[in-house]
């Protein structure tokens, strides 16, 4: 277990309002409401879920959304979300987030917020982090495409850290196909892909997602056998989300994670994430100790996992391979016999 938590980590998937803990919900309510914070400190509690189905979990959001629709409290959030991970000893975290509109900043505000909060917590944890931006897709196509727009138009400025888009929201709603055209804009301006795919069972999307190509799939917990060999034919990642599946019952138990059998059975490249580290109660570190102990992995299988995450990380080649090389030296320090 300590080896885990003192592994140097890579952190994919994770969506900024769900992942704050309970500890950090609190400083943000006391660093916003001050001495009446009380009532939405016992309130932070409401944001973690113990289990249920996909539709409540969206629920929990609610919460976090509120304490996030001020400058402050987006800025505050961010650093304590960041700060959580550094902790968790990540060092390189892909964070996620859908830009939302109030009275208070546009968009772009919203996402100049986060990017400012990004660049100013680097300079303090040790960590990299850089910025996806989600498209909710129980939202307007109309929202996607200013979500595209903004992405292009500020990673001009913050080249290093918009990497991407990530294509979320409840699954239930809204349909893939009419977020193609937006979709392709940002792919054709080199934009990365993340989409979330199978995460229920819905064979004819998964299909027209897997058809249309990304570079990372969130959960795919539903791929058939035909659609998991397809996957690994065009080399995409699957983002592997254990807790946050087994409480939103999109998988039973853990035994039955369908990491088992695309691992064990090499089908397409594996990356742990947390997905919402906050709402589910979770870290990185307990990810891989509940993915070693379930599957018997060992200490190559942690590796591989976390080249495995590197390899498929939005960043360029020369990082990428700095941080194969901390990942290795780790390794290779700890397992090596003393003198
Ligand atoms: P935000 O984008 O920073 O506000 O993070 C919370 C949002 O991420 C939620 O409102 C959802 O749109 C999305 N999200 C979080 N977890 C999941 C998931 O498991 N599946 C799909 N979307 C998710």
């Amino acid at each position: 277990t300590n080896f885990i938590r003192m592994m140097p980590k890579i952190e994919l998937h994770a969506h900024l309002n769900g992942s704050l803990c309970t500890k950090s919900i609190e400083e943000l309510c006391e660093e916003l409401y001050g001495v009446n914070s009380n009532e939405k400190v016992l309130l932070s509690k409401e944001l973690v879920f113990d289990g249920g189905n996909l539709d409540q979990c969206f629920l929990k959001f609610r919460f976090m959304h509120e304490l996030t629709a001020t400058k402050k409290g987006l800025q505050l959030a961010t650093e304590l979300a960041i700060r959580d991970f550094a902790k968790d000893n990540v060092i390189y975290l892909e964070l996620r987030t859908t830009p939302k509109k109030n009275s208070e900043m546009s968009k772009e505000e919203y996402v100049k917020n986060v990017l400012e909060a990004i660049e100013r917590t680097m300079k303090i944890e040790s960590i990299h982090v850089s910025l996806l931006l989600s498209i909710d897709r129980s939202k307007s196509v109309a929202e996607a495409e200013e979500t595209v727009n903004i992405a292009l138009q500020l990673k001009n400025t913050y080249k290093d850290i918009i990497s991407g888009i990530d294509f979320s929201g409840n699954p239930k709603l809204g349909n893939f196909m009419h977020f193609i055209p937006v979709l392709e804009k940002a792919r054709k301006n080199d934009l990365k892909l993340a989409l979330h795919c199978a995460e229920i069972h819905n064979p004819a999307e998964i299909d027209q997602m897997i058809k249309f190509g990304m570079e990372r799939c969130g959960h795919g917990t539903f791929l058939s056998e035909l659609q998991l060999n397809e996957i690994y034919r065009r080399n995409i990642a699957i983002e592997c989300c254990l807790t946050s599946n087994v409480k939103c019952s999109t998988v039973k138990c853990y035994d039955d994670h369908h990491f088992k059998h695309i691992f064990n059975d090499k089908k397409a490249p594996v990356i742990l994430c947390t997905d919402d580290c906050g709402v589910f109660d979770t870290t990185l570190s307990n990810e891989f100790v509940l993915a070693k102990n379930t599957f018997n992995l060992t200490k190559n299988d942690l590796l591989q996992l976390s080249l495995n995450a590197v390899e498929f990380a939005f960043v360029h080649e020369h990082f990428k391979h700095d941080l194969k090389q901390r990942i290795r030296h780790y390794f290779k320090i700890q397992t090596e016999p003393e003198s």
